[in-house]
């Protein structure tokens, strides 16, 4: 990625704009909460260089989910820096430990297809010292409260640190929600109610994990409502009978989603089977088999 210089949101916290967004939050005694790290080393040495920056060293860092892109930078900042704590939800946690998992579940538990495994899906490994839940955190001097937000990952979380919200995948920015159609989730359900925990935040500014940061929540998370229910409306209406990748076939027709390689493919199947499970729980599709077929059906 190309070096970002460091964005003041507010007196401590600072974000660094890029493909993934991470942030830091300026504590006392010289040190800073890191959270997220991004993709790669490339992520972890913007991060370093924007402490360096502000004259701080980095004390924790904060994992808001499993997802390659979020904890990638993590091993080149323990490198550099072995005293650091990591911090993630549970869960999450096991993942991050052994990323490998990323792309075993994406490929239905199986040894996965080696496209799955690139940098993109599959991050180095990381410890996490300690796993932490909804409530209240204190780490360099700095008290986050912790909101579930589960849903786009099955145990994500989002930072509230004086009126901002580290928010990360809890929503999508405005320019992902116009290109993602069908954005990824894991837990359409939750992911739904966590739009409402961003809501309900009551903070001055959010920053979401792709995107420009939002100082409207109100619009931000019924874009993000919208974007789910067409999504779910869609996936609805390509149950018509064939198995999970007609279905995906048909949904991405309907929402325009051109889908060119591989990792984006399972992504894809990924959401859509969530979308699935959601829907089949709200008996709105129902699932049959057929001389070993599985096909989805409308109730
Ligand atoms: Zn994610």
């Amino acid at each position: 990625m190309a070096r970002t210089e460091p964005v003041q949101l507010s007196e401590r916290v600072y974000y660094l704009p890029g493909g993934v967004n991470c942030a830091l939050v300026v504590g006392e005694g010289g040190r800073a909460v890191v959270v997220d790290s991004g993709q790669d080393k490339d992520y972890g040495r913007n991060l370093r260089r924007a402490c360096e920056a502000l004259g701080v060293v980095p004390g924790a860092i904060i994992n808001t989910h499993a997802h390659a892109d979020h904890f990638g930078g993590n091993a080149y900042l323990l490198r550099q820096f072995p005293d650091l704590e990591v911090l993630a939800p549970p869960f999450e946690a096991s993942i991050i430990r052994a990323p490998y998992l990323e792309p075993v579940y994406l490929f239905h538990g199986a040894r996965p297809i080696a496209e799955l495994t690139s940098k993109w899906l599959q991050a180095e490994p990381s410890p996490v010292h300690t796993e932490i839940g909804a409530g209240s955190i204190e780490r360099c001097g700095v008290r986050f409260e912790v909101l579930d937000t589960s849903g786009h990952a099955h145990r994500q979380l989002a930072l509230k640190v004086d009126d901002v919200l580290l928010a990360a995948d809890s929503f999508f920015g405005d320019a992902v929600l116009d290109r993602y159609t069908l954005p990824f989730g894991q837990d359409i359900g939750n992911q739904l109610a966590a739009f409402e925990t961003v809501r309900a935040s009551g903070v001055r500014v959010a920053v979401p994990g792709h995107g420009d940061p939002s100082e409207d929540l109100e619009r931000s998370a019924g874009a993000n409502v919208s974007a789910v229910q067409a999504a779910a409306d869609a996936v609805a209406g390509a149950c018509t009978g064939g198995g999970s990748e007609d279905v995906l076939a048909n949904a991405c027709q309907a929402l325009a989603v051109d889908i060119t390689d591989l990792p984006r493919y399972h992504l894809n199947l990924c959401t859509v089977s969530a979308y699935l499970s959601y829907l089949r729980d709200q008996g709105r599709v129902r699932a049959s088999l057929d001389a070993g077929r599985l096909r989805w059906h409308a109730a």
